[in-house]
């Protein structure tokens, strides 16, 4: 068996006759646009408001291009990543029939969305070291299989996963290996972007939701071959990227400078916070981190986490999934709010002990 988009994809897409909107149906130069019933007169917000957006994000691409150095046909955006995980599983997962297999502890939306999709998860837990246990994916994979999701860095835990482990995966699963990267921008080990022309199964999703400060505007990308790409582009919404989006986006793009130091900046509190947290008592795992946060194993973590809230701070209590037990998700902060954390951490073990 050798890997077939055709072959994946879920019979009704396959015959799926794709939305045209006003924009695909008229391209060339016009001054008089009266073919999307919008509001000619204008909008109380910025003038072209009024208008819809590029349904195809083209400029916003092209920018995404340049940096990632990727072309824009093999770019998806999406309305954050999560549509590009939901829009996976309605293109390629027959609801009631295909499966797909996550790794947990990690990011919960591939269940969700698997659940919203009628899709069964088939469960193949990391390994207390947080990485994949290959046998056991092997051992869940059938004729049905149509996605293996993978998280790296992974969240909540923050690890990488060892990039040999994810290459076998690719180069031995005939369905799609959905590599989530949140997180690779605050990591040491490379992007699987760079990847692609390599691997015709890899889908790479990336977010402006972390590194990039942009989790508002709900900016997500999915790279791939321009043959999966091309399946996103059939089966999402016509404006799924709204125009205020597209525009800040833009902007945003042309400061990579600042994203940078931002990055670097925080990857640094994270190797101090780690160090302070390891000298907390009562903390008895301090997990090394590739993304901006920390996992902690810390006795009672259920109290630790009521304490803190009663002092204003919220972290991610992590004590109920498989494998985090009595552990707290610590995102990295501003300098002063790590402080506010420590301080609030160190007043409740001297309690203790
Ligand atoms: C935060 C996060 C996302 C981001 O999702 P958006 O919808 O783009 O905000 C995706 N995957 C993981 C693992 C995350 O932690």
């Amino acid at each position: 068996m050798s890997f077939s988009v055709e072959k994946l994809l879920r019979e009704n897409i396959k015959r799926l006759q794709p939305y045209s909107s006003a924009r695909d149906e008229f391209s060339g130069e016009a001054k008089i646009f009266l073919d999307a019933n919008e509001n000619s007169l204008g909008s109380p917000l910025l003038k072209w408001y009024n208008r819809y957006p590029d349904p195809h994000q083209v400029a916003l691409k092209n920018a995404i291009s340049t940096i990632k150095n990727i072309a824009r046909e093999h770019i998806f955006l999406g309305n954050g990543s999560d549509e590009c995980i939901d829009l996976l599983y309605r293109a390629f997962c027959e609801p009631g029939r295909d499966n797909v297999i996550i790794c947990p502890p990690t990011y919960g939306m591939y269940e969700v969305s698997a659940n919203i999709n009628d899709v069964e998860i088939r469960v193949a837990p990391l390994l207390e070291d947080f990485q994949l246990n290959l046998a056991h994916i092997e051992s869940l994979i059938d004729e049905r299989t149509k996605i293996i999701w993978l998280c790296s860095p992974n969240n909540p835990t923050g690890n990488s996963l060892h990039r040999l482990d994810i290459e076998m995966v690719l180069n031995n699963f005939h369905g799609l290996v959905a590599i989530d990267e949140a997180y690779i921008n605050f990591s040491r080990q490379q992007s699987f972007v760079a990847e692609l022309a390599e691997y015709p199964n890899l889908v790479v999703l990336q977010t402006f939701s972390k590194a990039w400060g942009l989790a508002a505007l709900r900016l997500g990308m999915a790279f791939a071959s321009e043959e999966i790409i091309a399946v996103l582009d059939k089966v999402k919404p016509p404006y799924n990227i709204n125009q205020a989006t597209q525009e800040l986006a833009l902007k945003a793009l042309e400061d990579v400078g600042q994203v940078n130091d931002m990055i670097r900046e925080i990857v640094d509190m994270r190797v101090a916070l780690a160090a302070v947290f390891r000298r907390i008592p009562g903390v008895e795992a301090v997990h090394d981190s590739d993304a901006n946060f920390i996992l902690i194993k810390i006795k009672n973590a259920k109290e630790v986490y009521h304490f803190l809230l009663s002092k204003g701070i919220v972290v991610r209590d992590r004590s109920r999934v498989m494998l985090c037990e009595d552990s707290l998700r610590i995102t990295i902060g501003t300098e002063k709010e790590n402080t506010a954390l420590v301080d609030a951490l160190a007043e409740w073990t001297d309690a203790q002990y």
